[in-house]
């Protein structure tokens, strides 16, 4: 997106990451979008392309400036780029020595979430209620229970924790079942 000179102005024409080269470029953070010059960093054209890049730990040393940017938008593009390296002491110290308002944190880590949906082999929805049918035959480890490929079952219960696992009875006995090997019986 392109810069605008009040957005500039916030660093002095400069990048807000590296600090270094002119900014020309506005990159909204995710899940804001480009409404505001609050939800926007002003970044250089290396920082935009370095962004999605592996390995790119020693550009990135840059982020130990820009952590203490007092812009949210910046500390939370910052933070969410330093949960790529902290693997590495530099980044993993960083971390944890700076003190990050809550909010940002959660603005930070929001790319990494994944959604919170139970989803069936074939990518349909899945409700607590629901009636699905086995698509594998499916035995319970330790024990002699099985089920047949095809067994129906009624009113799954969704675990809540967990969205790759459903509770369901076969022969009344409560068990839980993998999403992957169902289908949502529609
Ligand atoms: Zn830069």
């Amino acid at each position: 997106m392109l810069i605008s000179n009040e957005l500039k102005d916030r660093n002095s024409d400069l990048c807000e990451l590296c600090n270094a080269e002119p900014a020309t470029h506005a990159y909204a953070v995710s899940p804001k979008n480009d409404d505001s010059i609050e939800n926007q960093v002003a970044l250089c054209s290396t920082c935009l392309n370095t962004l999605d890049k592996a390995d790119a730990g020693f550009h990135w040393r840059c982020l130990e400036g820009s952590i203490w940017n007092p812009q949210p938008s910046v500390q939370a593009l910052t933070y969410r780029l330093l949960q790529k390296y902290k693997a590495e002491d530099w980044a993993n110290n960083l971390i944890n020595s700076v003190d990050i308002d809550e909010n940002i944190i959660q603005w930070a880590m929001s790319a990494f979430e994944v959604p919170d949906v139970h989803t069936d082999a074939f990518g349909n929805v899945l409700e607590s209620g629901d009636t699905v049918v086995l698509t594998e035959q499916l035995n319970v480890k330790g024990t002699s229970f099985s089920a047949s490929k095809g067994t129906v079952v009624k009113k799954i219960k969704l675990v809540h924790d967990n969205h790759e696992q459903i509770e369901g009875k076969i022969n009344d006995q409560t068990i839980v079942i993998l999403t992957k090997f169902v289908k949502k019986s529609l």
